[in-house]
Parts: structure tokens; C-alpha cells; sequence
């Protein structure tokens, strides 16, 4: 029997518990407090007292900047433009003229700081919302005949009649290759680093080199990845994305082959490559939905780093600097396997396998960086009960776990689990585009409409557009 407790009196607080309070969490919880007709009490767990910020928004420096225009980030998919608006209300950031507005990249550890206040509005707003926050982590999620019990240790946990996981990248993402670049260090010794190298080329490392800088290292940067590419930039401005034209796409080989016709189209109409990478990204989860397995897999294999260098872009001036300390010789590209990084007493050792040979390498640096990124959560652990009730699965190709586009958790029956949700990085093998903000807010939007229809208390009335700030 699938896990759905009657909504008996309907005037009774539905009980949602939502593991994880990071940017996804806090996304959910918005969108419930706008949406749900009914009286709630929401209950938000996170083993690392995050409150709205998590790995990307809740340990970032002053330097490190938001791969997305404050004009298309918001915390409500009903509202865009929110973020801005927010800035401008409560941080009494004056409005430059439109067009410079469009342009920026703000400081993404402002993201933690809205998501916060907008929930606390969203909450007094909707006068149905009751929040709870606890600093725990969510040991194991079982069944008893009043709901979802979520258990903290031997004697405490929550019930609820609603799971929401929106656990990211687990409780404690653990660096395999050398330091977490989140992690601060001990003072001086990044100005005493003679050697630093890095493992992995995305956003992450953007964010180490920058730190890097920041702190006085002045020394050559090594960066081990694969294929030795780095992030593409966004377009200097803010372009219009081309309309939706790989949808029906049959499988990968043509879809690739379309892709590279419509950059060769706007080139030729002077437009940006970004406009035809970003209408791709627009329709990634119906595309990726439709690809076969095999497709899927061929995806990961060959395709996916060309597809993060594109979609993943840094602001221009980003590019820019980067482009210059690979040019001065201060950053050192090196495509290749990084086969093991350990310590050795007060260094650390790495041996790699340059692309394409077969000889095996080593060197030592002072301090090593883990930019590699972070795998989703997937069950197994806390999720183990769920998964044994066939509740829960692992995602297409062992990513995360398997969800709808609303991110309702796939049962072994191949059908939502009702009131079981998997939202954000969790989704990314079902789903692959839902790691970055946009999206996640739009999954908030669905999973909120999924609950109020399967629970039966949509809000009578949305007064969502009408919010002066949206303006
Ligand atoms: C470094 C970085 C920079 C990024 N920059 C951008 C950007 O500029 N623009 C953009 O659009 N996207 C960006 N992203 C992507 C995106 O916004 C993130 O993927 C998104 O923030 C994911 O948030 P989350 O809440 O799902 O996960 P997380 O941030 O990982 O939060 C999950 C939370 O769950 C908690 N948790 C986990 N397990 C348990 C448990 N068992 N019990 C209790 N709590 C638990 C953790 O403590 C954590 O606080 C970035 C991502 C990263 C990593």
C-alpha cells in the first residue's frame, strides 16, 4: 500500500517535514506557504543549521559571485525579478538604470539572506504556515499508521504526513581529492602555500582560484581535469534565448547534430551561441526524458563535460581574468586522470594520468583542493526503510533518486509515491537541469500544485503576480 494518509478533517495542519534547509528546502517551503489552502505546520531539519543558504549560497565568500543575473534569480517561480526586488527593498541597493540591472552578478551569499526573509514573509503572508526548524540530522525516515516518522536519534523525531528531501548533496559532502574548498584555513597558510593545485574544473575551482587570490597566493595554480576545459562565459549581455527547437529530437546523435546547425544559424545572424545553449537548457528535463538509457549513458560518458563547460558559464570579466593568469603562466591547465591525492606529512601527494597516455605521474604541493564537485544524495542510509518499502529508487545512472518533474518520488511500481518527494540535485538523474536555482524554484512551483491537488487544499485565491515587488 502506497503511503498516503486520508486527509480526514480537512481543516486538521498538515504535517510537512522537509529534510534539508538549504536553498531547495527553503524554495519548497516558500512555495507551500503560497500555495497550500490549508493550515501547516512545517517542520525544516537540517544537520548543518543551515537556514536557507547550503553548500552554495550558506559558505560562500564576499568574492564569490552567482553564475546567474540577479534579474533571473527568485526564490518564486510566480515572481521573477524577486531577487532584485529584494535588494532593493531591503538592502537598499538603488536601482541602476534596467539594462545595468539585467547585467549583474551578485555576491551569492546575499541568496542565504533572501531565501530567509522571503520564507518569513511567505510564512506571516499566508497565515496557514506554522515553521519549526530543527539542527539535526534525519537518521531514518520509516512508516507508522499516523505518517512518515522521521527519526533524529533513539528518542526524538517528527511525524509527518509529507516527506520533502531536498538533502542536496547529503549531510556532509567529503572531499576525496584533498581539502574542501569551502573549508577556511588555518590563518597564513595560504600565504605560505609555495605550490597549489586543484582537481576539477568547474564553478568550484572559479571559486578556489578566486579564494586563492584573495588570500595572497601569488604562486602557479595547477588544475587537473579530464579534458582540460574550462567554463564558457555568459554573453556580455542579456540576450533572448531562441525559441524551443530541439524537443523532438530521437536520440542523441541527432540532437547534436541540430544543436551545432542552430549555432552555426546564430552565428550567422550575429546572435550569441548562448541564445541556442540556453533554449537547450529550457527544455533539458523533456529531452533528457525522452533520450534512451543508452543515450543517457553515452550522454555521461562523452558529452557531459562539454555540456557543464557550456551551460555552466562564468560572467565575462570571470573569463576574462581567468584567461589572463592561464596566459601569464599563474594558472596551469592539465588535462588528465587524477588517480590519487594523499597526504604527505604537511603536503600533499597526486599522481595523474595525462589524457591519452598511459604513464602515471606525481608531484607535490603544499595544499591540493577538491573542486570535483558534489555527487546527489542517493538512498541507501536514511533512506533505506523508504527504499525497502519499494517507496523510493536510485535515478538513471545511480544519480540521486528517481522523481517525477515535480520531483514526487518514484515508486519500485513505477508510479509517485504520494506525499514523497525528492526535489533539486536529488533529481539529477531523472531529470539532469535541476541543480541550478531557476529550476529548482520551478520544481518548488509543481511539487506545491502536486500537493494541493493530491491533498485536496489548493489556496482559493493567488495574489501571487500582484506582489508590489514583482514589479
Ligand atoms: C558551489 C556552488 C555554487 C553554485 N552557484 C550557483 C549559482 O551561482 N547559480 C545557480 O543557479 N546555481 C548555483 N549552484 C547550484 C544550486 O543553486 C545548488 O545546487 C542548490 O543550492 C542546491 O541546494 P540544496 O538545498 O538542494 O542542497 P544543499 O545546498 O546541499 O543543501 C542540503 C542541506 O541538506 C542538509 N542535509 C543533508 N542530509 C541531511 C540529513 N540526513 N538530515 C538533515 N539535514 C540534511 C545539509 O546539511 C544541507 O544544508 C551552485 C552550487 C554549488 C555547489
Amino acid at each position: 500500500m502506497k503511503p498516503f494518509r486520508p486527509p480526514g478533517n480537512e481543516d486538521a495542519p498538515l504535517g510537512i517535514a522537509i529534510v534539508g534547509g538549504g536553498f531547495t528546502g527553503y524554495a519548497a517551503a516558500i512555495a507551500l506557504a503560497r500555495r497550500i489552502g490549508r493550515p501547516m505546520e512545517i517542520a525544516i531539519i537540517d544537520a548543518g543549521s543551515s537556514r536557507g543558504g547550503g553548500v552554495a549560497y550558506g559558505r560562500a565568500g564576499p568574492s564569490h559571485i552567482l553564475n546567474v543575473r540577479a534579474w533571473e534569480l527568485t526564490c518564486d517561480a510566480d515572481r521573477p525579478g524577486d531577487f532584485v526586488a529584494w535588494l532593493r527593498d531591503e538592502r537598499s541597493v538603488s536601482p541602476p538604470a534596467a539594462t545595468v540591472l539585467k547585467q549583474l552578478f551578485m555576491p551569492r551569499r546575499q541568496v542565504a539572506d533572501y531565501m530567509a526573509s522571503r520564507l518569513v514573509e511567505a510564512a506571516r503572508d499566508s497565515h496557514l504556515a506554522r515553521l519549526w526548524f530543527y539542527d539535526e540530522t534525519v537518521r531514518r525516515i520509516t512508516w507508522s499508521s499516523r505518517g512518515y516518522v522521521l527519526h533524529f536519534g533513539p528518542f526524538s523525531s517528527v511525524e509527518a504526513q509529507i516527506v520533502i528531501l531536498a538533502t542536496g548533496y547529503g549531510p556532509r559532502p567529503r572531499p576525496r581529492f584533498g581539502l574542501d574548498p569551502f573549508r577556511p584555513l588555518k590563518p597564513g597558510r595560504i600565504e605560505r602555500a609555495r605550490s597549489v593545485a586543484i582537481v576539477g574544473a568547474g564553478l568550484t575551482m572559479v571559486d578556489a582560484c578566486v579564494t586563492l587570490r584573495r588570500a595572497g597566493y601569488e604562486g602557479m595554480i595547477t588544475v587537473f581535469s579530464r579534458h582540460g576545459m574550462i567554463p564558457e562565459a555568459h554573453a556580455g549581455d542579456a540576450v533572448p534565448d531562441f525559441p524551443s527547437f530541439a524537443r523532438e529530437e530521437p536520440d542523441l546523435l541527432s540532437l547534436f547534430r541540430t544543436i551545432r546547425q542552430f549555432v552555426e544559424l546564430a552565428r550567422k545572424q550575429s546572435l550569441p551561441w548562448q541564445s541556442v545553449i540556453n533554449a537547450v537548457r529550457r527544455d533539458a528535463q523533456h529531452i533528457w526524458q525522452r533520450l534512451s538509457e543508452a543515450d543517457k549513458r553515452r550522454f555521461h560518458r562523452h558529452v557531459r563535460p562539454l555540456w557543464d563547460k557550456l551551460r555552466h558559464r562564468v560572467p565575462l570579466q570571470v573569463r576574462n581574468w581567468l584567461e589572463s593568469e592561464i596566459d601569464e603562466g599563474l594558472i596551469a591547465l592539465k588535462a588528465a586522470r587524477v588517480l590519487e591525492v594523499s597526504k604527505a606529512g604537511s603536503d600533499w601527494g597526486v599522481s595523474w594520468r595525462p589524457r591519452g597516455s598511459s604513464q602515471t605521474l606525481n608531484a607535490r604541493f603544499d595544499l591540493v583542493f577538491d573542486c570535483t564537485g558534489h555527487a546527489p544524495w542517493r538512498p541507501g542510509g536514511a533512506l533505506r526503510e523508504l527504499e525497502k518499502y519499494g517507496w523510493i529508487g536510485p535515478g538513471p545512472g545511480g544519480l540521486g533518486v528517481k522523481v517525477a518533474a515535480d520531483g514526487a518520488a518514484t515508486g519500485a511500481d513505477g508510479g509517485p509515491t504520494k506525499g514523497l518527494f525528492a526535489l533539486g540535485p536529488m533529481g539529477q538523474g531523472s531529470l539532469l537541469e535541476i541543480t541550478a536555482a531557476p529550476e529548482i524554484v520551478a520544481q518548488a512551483r509543481l511539487c506545491a500544485q502536486r500537493i494541493a491537488r493530491d491533498f485536496n487544499c489548493p489556496k482559493r485565491t493567488l495574489d501571487l503576480c500582484e506582489h508590489p515587488r514583482a514589479s
